[in-house]
């Protein structure tokens, strides 16, 4: 079963109809830089077929979320940061300011970063 959504620029990269500076690709997935980097290294990861978010997994997506995380450990290897370390974060719905609807993982490195990752624009729900 393959899902595509016309509308969704994430698609469109991975069908080839937007260029994207591809990082590594399989049957299940692919990685490229993002446009607008906020740190050395850093990668987006998405399924080839669309699902919008993390909370849109279902029964049956075991194999592509798998596959994710395994190529996320391959980019980390083919950019340099396997040793120095990084970071693998997934914006998932509007408190997480995730901005494409098609599921995505950033994976960040090649910098020492922060924690907590919220920068001073908290709201507290309740
Ligand atoms: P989000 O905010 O949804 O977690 O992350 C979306 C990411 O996609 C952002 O970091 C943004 O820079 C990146 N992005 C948006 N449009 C494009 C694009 O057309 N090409 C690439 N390579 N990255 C994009
Ligand atoms: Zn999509």
């Amino acid at each position: 079963m393959s899902r595509y959504d016309s509308s969704c620029i994430f698609c469109k990269i991975a069908a080839g109809h937007i260029p994207a500076s591809v990082v590594y690709r399989n049957d299940h997935v692919l990685a490229f830089r993002d446009l607008n980097p906020v740190a050395p290294t850093h990668v987006l990861i998405i399924p080839i077929e669309h699902i919008p978010s993390l909370s849109n997994l279902a029964a049956g997506d075991e194999e592509v979320a798998g596959q994710i995380l395994m190529a996320a450990r391959t980019v980390a290897g083919m950019t340099g940061v396997l040793d120095s370390g990084y970071r693998l974060v997934f914006n998932n719905g509007p408190d997480a300011l995730q901005s494409v609807g098609h599921i995505h993982a950033h994976l960040i490195g090649g910098k020492s970063m922060g924690w907590p990752p919220f920068a001073g624009h908290e709201v507290i729900h309740g």
